[in-house]
């Protein structure tokens, strides 16, 4: 369904996205067709709220997350970043009901509802997500208890839907900064039209226009006591499956990239001659070609394994949340992402100088390739947290 949409809808428009980055008005259209008329902004969301109550979650947004990475990744973080916060509210075992009803039911409707999760500050964005070494040492972002109301103060970064594109926010906060207490990481959730909450422009950015990132600042927002998504100890929990959800999430998007990339070169390298041969009958240009089919099959592989880890808990040992989750796919984040920029630059090199032009695909691809790896913590966040999973590390 989302690949018929994108070849119909998504893919004759493609190169005008990156010019609609400031404004937008091409692109919210298309974010309404997938979410709202496709359904995929509810699907997660429990029946009793209008939603289709997809179990097996891993699996369907590895789905959405490669077909719409193979149409464009800009659009594919837009709108898998819209349910993402939604998940520690929304997801079997922990849904918390109350606030299903009153924010699935805005993202089950006929109406475009749009989420952001805004963790990043500006003092640095790996740190927040670091909860190995910091839990939450860095956050800067406040939620006081006052009454039955959070008072929040803050000022996030860069969040994917930022800008006017969101309807609501799930914030990262502490409740006592400079803690490294776990139970003080709170997650609350602040419509966009409270008072107190400002957005600044959009930046421009190499590609991925059709994600939107801007300044957020939190001025003495006050929500009700109920908008914080669990409670101390539990918030930091399900952060952690959400950091484990994009961590099979972006690779998966790396997959689609890559099947694009693939259907390209294909076809380039079996039509263009050089040195009196097909390009793809040269011995090493073959191999290149080979490496590339190799990344997106054990890419591939690595996403639907752990998907189905995630959807199948009870065969495989694992809850979603899990730290030794979470660090296990640190290791396929930094491969899926290694593994596109790869696949890319080959391909780019095989078609020489119009691999580098707007008019093939592939440099949109390229561009974009290289924002995966970083994202949530970057490549050497990665690298550092499979090595603490798996050596053991005791000081970094
Ligand atoms: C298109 C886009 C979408 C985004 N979407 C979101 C979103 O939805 N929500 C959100 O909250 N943020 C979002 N971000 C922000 C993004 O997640 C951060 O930029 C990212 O986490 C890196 O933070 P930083 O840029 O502050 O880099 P820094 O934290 O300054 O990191 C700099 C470098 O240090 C490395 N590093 C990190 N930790 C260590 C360490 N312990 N030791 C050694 N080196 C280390 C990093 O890998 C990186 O190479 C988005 C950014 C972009 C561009």
């Amino acid at each position: 369904m989302l690949r018929k949409w994108g070849e119909e809808r998504y893919a004759p428009i493609r190169r005008q996205v990156d010019d609609d980055w400031k404004e937008h008005k091409l692109i919210k259209p298309l974010f309404k067709e997938v979410l709202v008329d496709l359904g995929v902004a509810g699907a997660m969301f429990p029946l009793e709220v209008g939603g289709l109550n997809v179990t097996r979650t891993g699996t369907f947004s590895a789905v959405l997350c490669e077909e719409l990475g193979r149409i464009d990744l800009g659009f594919a973080a837009a709108c898998f970043c819209s349910v993402w916060p939604m998940m520690p509210i929304m997801m079997e075992p922990h849904r918390n009901m109350e606030l299903c009803e009153e924010f699935g039911e805005r993202y089950c409707g006929d109406e475009l509802c749009m989420g952001c999760n805004a963790m990043t500050e500006p003092p640095s964005g790996s740190d927040v997500e670091n909860l190995g070494l910091l839990h939450g040492k860095t956050i800067q972002t406040t939620a006081r208890l006052d009454g039955d109301n959070w008072i929040i103060n803050g000022h996030k970064i860069w969040p994917t839907n930022s800008g006017d594109t969101a309807d609501l926010f799930g914030v990262l906060c502490t409740t006592s900064k400079g803690s490294t207490d776990e139970n003080d990481i709170a997650y609350i959730y602040v419509p966009a039209d409270t008072p107190g909450v400002s957005t600044g422009g959009p930046y421009r950015k190499a590609g991925c226009s059709a994600d939107m990132n801007t300044d957020i600042w939190f001025e003495d927002v006050k929500v009700p006591k109920r908008y914080r998504a669990h409670g101390p100890g539990e918030d930091v929990k399900y952060l952690r499956e959400m950091l484990t959800y994009t961590n099979i999430m972006v690779p998966a998007a790396c997959v689609g990239m890559m099947k694009a990339t693939y259907e390209i070169i294909k076809k380039w390298s079996s039509e263009r001659v050089v040195a009196g041969k097909i390009l793809k009958e040269h011995s090493i240009n073959a191999a290149v070609l080979a490496e590339i089919a190799i990344n997106i099959e054990s890419t591939s592989a690595w996403v639907y394994m752990m998907a189905r880890e995630l959807d199948y808990p009870e065969e495989y040992g694992m809850r979603p949340w899990e730290d030794r989750m979470y660090y296990r796919t640190c290791g396929l984040n930094l491969f899926g992402t290694d593994a596109v920029v790869h696949a890319t630059g080959r391909a780019m090199e095989l078609m020489g100088s119009y691999g580098y032009c707007c008019e093939f695909d592939l440099e949109k691809i390229w561009r974009d390739a290289k924002m995966t790896n970083l994202w949530e913590g970057g490549r050497h966040l990665d690298l550092i947290e499979c090595a603490r999973y798996w050596y053991d590390l005791e000081t970094i």
